[in-house]
């Protein structure tokens, strides 16, 4: 008789500590790589929800009146130990998400790069002030925490989007709760856990895991002030909606359609090197990957694919354990035929198959949820598979005559996160930064990602609201500035009462 075996169960983190879920319905965690169920997660209810809301409420008052400079310690801390932890925090990812050991590595360093601008946080607190604007007044402004804050994550970077929509959040003075994916809630509670051997304030931080059930109650509590959520484009939508129906400050961050423009002159070898990395790597799912690629010119187009054809072909798709390999999983088998399903549909459509990864052959079998790369050529813009964002590593080819086409038809698109160009031409390259409407550009780079002190965000269907998703203007998001205008009367001045609206 076959032996059920237990599954770990996940808690919430609530008041510094791992509190059980209590409302009886759980999702299942699986491992990407093995299609096994490694944990079952709890799905908050709405008063669990408001519990944890009031008890960051609580927490709140002390943490703001802590200097900055003693909050910027504990974020040190907390940077320290995240770094100290770092290969169990990379066990952990991988586990629960399927990417390679080398690009949870490199998710871990882009999130610090967020936690290392929040250590700095004092410098963007800074106001302004002027000196006598009129009848010996000063006038100065302060920027101040806005209270209890929300942050919304997605799966496809368990620790780097978290950070990036939290940090600052914490370090300027906010309580912070953050709902996670609940395909992959155990590396949140994992640092959450460095947070509080950082020293964190108790309430301070807090890890609601859930469904819709919980960023509803998120989305209207009254106590909430903000939002960041980064997420697919339409939960985006409905969270900006109805966040800001109920008069929250609401940055969210949906998905991307992001595209490679190959000019005739650029190196094909390299460009299709830049190509393969940036459009495969975590096995797609990255809201920055290269989408497709738009090859100007019958010529380059040709060789291109060609080119890509012959690498492609070479990649290794695997579990996390074997180092050889190039990508792993997709997130789900939902997932998987959700990508199977975009690919028939581009057959259908008219598409040309250059490599079918619909049916990989894994060496270490297994039940995971792989796919091998594929790459679809003679893609049209009416196509289902070009309008769609698709997560999982199905990629395009568009044939353009011109970069003016180029730009226009990615001009057109709905989505517009991120955008590059290879080439050896200054002058097309100064055309396309100059022309193109998406959010972050790249000349010669092939995954756009600014840097963690540069603000990160898309444009169009890509990002609702004001707000980046790191940056220095998450200071600003998470904030709100007082002016004051302070002016000390002297025991000899004369004052007189007037009627007439007060001017300098
Ligand atoms: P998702 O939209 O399904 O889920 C994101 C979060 O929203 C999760 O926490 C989930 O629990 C919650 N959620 C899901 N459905 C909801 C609903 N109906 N109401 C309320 N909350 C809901 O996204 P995902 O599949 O986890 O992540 C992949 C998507 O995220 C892709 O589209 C990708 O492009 C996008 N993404 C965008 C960026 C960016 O920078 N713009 C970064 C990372 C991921």
């Amino acid at each position: 008789m076959a032996v059920e075996q237990r599954v770990k169960e996940l808690h919430h983190f609530i008041n510094g500590e791992q509190v059980e879920g209590s409302s009886g319905r759980y999702s299942n965690v699986y491992n990407p790589s093995t299609g096994e169920v490694i944990a079952q997660v709890p799905l908050a209810t709405r008063d669990e929800v408001k519990h944890a809301i009031e008890v960051a409420k609580k927490a709140f008052p002390a943490w703001k009146k802590l200097s900055s400079g003693k909050r910027a310690e504990i974020v040190l801390k907390f940077r320290q130990l995240l770094k100290e932890n770092e290969e169990e925090l990379i066990e952990v990812i991988c586990q629960e998400s399927g990417k390679t050991k080398e690009d949870a590595r490199g998710e871990i360093t882009r999130g610090l790069e967020s936690v290392d601008l929040a250590i700095n946080a004092s410098h963007l607190l800074k106001g302004e002030y002027s000196v006598n604007v009129g009848g010996n007044i000063n006038a100065f402004s302060t920027k101040s925490p806005l209270g209890v804050v929300a942050a919304i994550s997605p799966f496809n970077f368990p620790v780097m989007v978290p950070l990036a929509i939290t940090s600052m959040a914490v370090a300027v003075g906010n309580s912070v709760i953050l709902k996670p994916s609940e395909k992959v809630p155990m590396s949140a509670l994992y640092f959450s856990e460095l947070w509080k051997k950082a020293g964190l304030p108790d309430g301070v931080w807090t890890v609601i895991n859930g469904d819709k059930e919980a960023v509803d109650e998120l989305l209207e509590n009254p106590t909430i002030e903000a939002i960041s959520f980064v997420g697919s484009t339409p939960v985006a939508e409905y969270i900006y909606q109805t966040g800001t129906n109920y008069n929250k400050r609401v940055a969210a961050f949906g998905g991307g359609k992001n595209f490679m423009i190959v000019m005739p002159d650029a190196d094909l070898e390299k460009t299709a090197n830049a190509f393969i990395g940036a459009a495969y790597g975590a096995a797609s799912q990255r809201c920055m990957a290269i989408s497709g690629a738009m090859a100007v010119g019958k010529e380059t187009a040709d060789k291109f694919v060609a080119i890509l054809k012959e690498k492609i072909e070479n990649l290794k798709v695997g579990p996390y354990t074997d180092n050889e390999v190039d990508f792993g999983p997709v997130i789900t088998m939902q997932s998987k035929e959700a990508v199977i399903k975009a690919i028939n549909k581009g057959v259908e459509e008219g598409a040309k198959l250059v490599v079918d990864g619909r049916n990989p052959s894994i060496c270490e079998v297994s039940n995971g949820f792989y796919l091998g790369p594929t790459l679809l050529d003679e893609v049209k813009p009416s196509m289902e598979i070009y309008e769609q964002e698709v997560f999982g590593p199905a990629r395009i080819v568009v044939r353009v005559e011109s970069l003016q086409e180029a730009i226009d038809l990615i001009n057109d698109h709905e989505l517009g996160n991120g955008v590059t160009i290879f080439t050896n031409n200054g002058a097309a390259a100064r055309k396309f930064q100059e022309e193109i409407e998406v959010g972050m550009v790249g000349v010669n780079v092939p995954i756009p990602i600014p840097v963690g002190y540069h603000n990160f965000g898309g444009w169009k269907r890509s990002k609702f609201g004001e707000g980046f998703m790191f940056g220095p203007d998450q200071a600003r998001f998470f904030t709100k500035s007082k002016t004051i205008s302070e002016k000390w009367i002297d025991v000899d001045d004369e004052t007189t009462t007037t009627f007439a609206f007060p001017s300098n």
